[in-house]
């Protein structure tokens, strides 16, 4: 079974509408499918419907952006009640810094000599709400400032480097107590992407753990096919179940599409194994 626990739509940062995702996903071979939009939850009912249409197996999702310890985060939420109030709520107050450090983002680009990027970046977004760098970076690459996305977030839209801005988003205990709340369980996506050392990932683990966090991913179009080996291990050695899916947000754009990514290790524990 291709079981797919992560990836975008145009309600956040990938460019197919919910619909269109669930067709795309059946297509190359899915059999059950999460949408986990960052921070938002308003394609679920549009993904669940045209999921049950092609008779994929369906998991409402969200992608929660946290700053823990003074790095973003992500944790996935799954199996979440897209209508739990606290959760609605929780994520709006997350978004809603979003279009502010757009333009500030934008302000640091027009001083390196990239002017416009709001507004170019703007054409790419389709749920106002949720402006995302890599609106940013879509648009860098058609106005021909890079040539790619990766070399986009290489160059800049990262710390260190002209047009990050840092932002304050939700804390680990907020994302886990929303996720839990409507009934969801909580797993903490691409942790090989967090550059925290063997010491930060494992107090983050632990606090994950203690809050009650459920899985890690494992393996993830995040992660290189070697840390598919490593975090199988941490899983087993935290004690977490372990998940998998693309990160997908667009054909032709994402590291890993649908069908290329490999299952699970045989020594982890998947995050479903009691819901199908
Ligand atoms: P934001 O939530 O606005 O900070 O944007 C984060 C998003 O940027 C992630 O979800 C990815 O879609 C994208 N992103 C971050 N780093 C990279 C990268 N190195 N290459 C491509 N996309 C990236
Ligand atoms: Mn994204
Ligand atoms: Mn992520
Ligand atoms: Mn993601």
């Amino acid at each position: 079974m291709n079981v797919d626990l992560h990836c975008h739509s145009n309600v956040s940062d990938g460019v197919l509408a919910p619909a269109a995702l669930a067709q795309y996903a059946h297509q190359a071979g899915v059999n059950a499918w999460a949408l986990t939009d960052h921070d938002e939850v308003g394609g679920i009912a549009r993904a669940r419907a045209a999921a049950t249409d092609v008779r994929m197996r369906f998991v409402p999702g969200v992608e929660i952006s946290i700053t823990w310890a003074g790095h973003t985060v992500h944790i996935v939420g799954l199996q979440i009640d897209a209508g739990n109030a606290a959760l609605v709520d929780g994520l709006a107050a997350t978004r809603s810094g979003r279009d502010a450090r757009g333009r500030e983002i934008s302000d640091q680009l027009a001083k390196v000599g990239i002017p416009g990027a709001y507004e170019g970046a703007l054409k790419f977004v389709d749920n106002p709400d949720l402006m995302s760098r890599t609106h940013f970076a879509r648009y860098l690459v058609e106005c021909g400032a890079c040539a790619n996305l990766p070399e986009v977030f290489r160059k800049y839209l990262v710390e260190g480097k002209p047009g990050y801005v840092p932002h304050r988003w939700a804390s680990l205990t907020q994302a886990v107590g929303w996720i839990q709340g409507a009934g969801g369980v909580a797993v903490i996506a691409h942790p090989g992407r967090y550059k925290l050392g063997l010491v930060g990932e494992g107090a983050l683990f632990d606090e994950f753990k203690q809050l009650g966090g459920t899985a890690i991913e494992v393996v993830t179009g995040s992660h290189s096919p070697d840390q598919y080996q490593v975090y199988a291990e941490q899983a087993r050695r935290y004690g977490f179940l372990a998940s998998r899916g693309t990160d997908f947000h667009a054909p032709g754009e994402s590291r890993v599409d649908f069908a290329a990514l490999p299952p699970l290790p045989g020594n982890v524990t998947p995050v479903w194994h009691d819901w199908f």
